[in-house]
């Protein structure tokens, strides 16, 4: 029996006490709090199975802070082990497999991993690293998982307290290192305080949406400790609270005032397609996304009109532009998605977020979930039908122009024509990781999401390297779909090693290397600002072989007539795979 909690409100079921176990559940069950889809719910903790003494017995600190961690849902943790964490690592050892330690070949791939697992699960994993060089190789992954809002928890090690500030081997400050980076930053520092600072770790990652850092001292890690497990319910919040009935009252009259709205969504309408759907419907508006909320709504759906910004769809651009009232929906107003200045009202559950670079009509605080079916039931029923219409039209000719690029003949093969392939090929339910540069401008400009896919990528921070490590917590999270790796060739060498990390754990990832041998994105700019193309350049690399030789399977593609089949073998593939395509790194108007 375990119990699962639902990442849009931190409602817990409680198979035991519900009687009736999760994965049972029908289809069409949802959170009886906020009504999102079982989809969203992640395992909290195995049930301790009734009596005390089949409780683990914990003796140190190392070992109670695993077990508080495991009731309060950290299932994995990723690192390298060194001299600094050997009492953390052997406690996990000893925890047997109730929290799994990943082994990488570099801490920034645990960070990133780290990372990547909060933004699919909106659920915490831990990175565990020594002092010193473990801890500063993290902080790429870090920063990426802080500009995201992701819940990251990082254990360090640290030099035993009576070496703290003598300028020991592999001594930093550690306190210092991570304030920047952190929401919650603390130096366990004797036994009494190690259930308090983890689940108040876990707490601050969730709550306030980013990185908690714990130090814990060598010597304090192997320290006798006998303290209580602290459990997770009665200890957060819940989060489905909204706005009062008079404030979305007002939002709804402004709705009803607006001839052309449109709904703008991010990442804070995760879930909420069927209700974002219902809303867009009943007032004829259509639905645009920020690149990180491409995978809210599918492509398919008639209202839907792709992308804001740079890899943007010319419906998206052109709708926005002429709209009198935009309704954003959970969307961080990252410079990228070009949301410009109109007539708006918001809904954000982060009261900073609103009104944050333009003034807002009306800002309505609260999650989500709770706040768009209340907008749908107050808006008057409004059928315009010249502007549905005109929506149709210009979707229809923005996938007119999609076809019109994916170039089936030409060679070298050409990204539009990737990007069509695998979006004819790849499941339904596909669980993609992108990277940074032309191969993730190329998937947000032209590939097309189904139903049930999702996508997770380095949005703020806008890291390359992030797409492999990304595929590799995906694993992790989503065993039983494809994981797939959409990258470069400059952000695939830079965490190449950690292909072996997805041969050791036979995670069978399949990466899909844009490989233009080049910066591509950065050759680009260059044209575009008259700059000489200059050291954008890349050594003509052959990933496939590397896969072959690692122990894998490797695909190489030169003619754009041997994708189709490439990418049907690549997926049938029952270990990590690397499809590298000979690619133009050319754009084409
Ligand atoms: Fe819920």
């Amino acid at each position: 029996m375990a119990k699962y909690r639902c990442t849009i409100c931190n409602y817990v079921y409680d198979e035991s006490k519900e009687g009736k176990k999760f994965v049972d559940l029908p289809k069409g069950w949802v959170c009886p709090i906020c009504g999102a889809p079982r989809t969203v719910f992640v395992m909290l903790a195995e049930n301790q199975k009734g009596a005390t003494e089949e409780k683990q017995v914990s003796h140190t600190v190392s070992e109670v802070l695993v077990n508080q961690l495991v009731e309060w849902g950290v299932q994995y943790v990723f690192g390298i082990p060194g001299t600094s964490t050997l009492g953390v690592v052997d406690a996990i050892r000893k925890s047997n497999g109730k929290i799994k330690y990943l082994q990488v070949r570099h801490e920034q791939t645990a960070a990133f991993m780290a990372s990547a697992y909060g933004k699919l699960t909106s659920h915490v994993a831990a990175v565990l690293s020594i002092s010193g060089p473990g801890t500063t190789n993290l902080a790429t992954g870090l920063y990426d998982a802080k500009l995201d809002y992701s819940p990251v928890l990082v254990l360090t090690g640290m030099v035993a307290r009576k070496q703290i500030g003598h300028g020991s081997l592999q001594e930093i400050d550690h306190y210092a290192f991570f304030e920047p980076i952190s929401v919650f930053n603390k130096i366990l520092m004797s036994p009494e305080q190690t259930t308090m600072l983890a689940t108040l770790a876990v707490k601050h990652a969730l709550v306030d949406r980013g990185v908690a850092h714990i130090g814990i001292p060598n010597d304090v890690q192997k320290l006798p400790c006998d303290m209580e497990i602290l459990p997770f319910e009665e200890r957060m919040p819940n989060f489905a609270y909204g706005q009062e009935e008079v404030i979305i009252e007002k939002a709804a009259k402004v709705i009803d005032s607006a001839s052309r709205p449109v709904i703008i969504i991010g990442l804070g309408a995760r879930g909420q397609k069927t209700k974002l759907l219902r809303l867009a419907e009943k007032i004829s508006a259509p639905i645009v996304s920020t690149f990180k909320g491409k995978d809210i709504v599918d492509d398919s759906e008639p209202l839907y009109v792709g992308c804001h910004g740079g890899i943007g769809s010319t419906a998206a651009g052109q709708l926005v532009d002429k709209t009198d009232l935009l309704i954003v929906i959970g969307s961080s107003f990252a410079d990228l998605s070009m949301i410009p200045k109109k007539r708006m009202i918001q809904i954000d559950i982060n009261p900073l977020m609103i009104a944050r670079r333009y003034p807002v009509e009306v800002g309505l605080l609260g999650n989500s979930a709770i706040l768009i079916p209340k907008l749908a039931a107050k808006v008057l029923e409004k059928h315009n039908t010249a502007y549905i219409q005109e929506i149709t039209q210009l979707k229809q000719d923005w996938l007119n122009q999609l076809a019109k690029e994916a170039d089936a003949i030409a060679k070298p093969i050409r990204a539009p024509y990737i990007m069509k392939v695998l979006s004819e090929k790849l499941a339904d339910n596909a669980v993609i990781s992108l990277d940074v540069g032309e191969n993730c401008w190329w998937f947000g400009r032209n590939f097309q999401m189904k139903h049930s896919q999702k996508i997770v990528m380095s949005g703020n921070l806008a890291t390359m390297s992030f797409g492999l490590p990304s595929a590799l917590a995906a694993a992790l999270a989503y065993p039983e779909r494809q994981n797939i790796c959409i990258t470069g060739d400059g952000g695939l060498t830079m965490v190449l090693g950690d292909f072996l990390t997805a041969l050791k754990y036979q995670m069978p990832i399949k990466v899909f290397v844009i490989n233009n041998k080049s910066l591509a994105m950065i050759m680009q700019e260059q044209k575009v600002e008259r700059y000489q193309s200059w050291q954008t350049e890349l050594h003509d690399f052959n990933f496939a072989k590397f896969a072959e030789h690692a122990g894998g399977y490797g695909i190489k593609v030169t003619h754009p007539e041997e994708l189709p089949t490439a990418v049907n073998n690549a997926l049938a593939s029952n270990v990590a795979t690397i499809v590298d395509i000979d690619t133009d790194p050319q754009r084409f108007p």
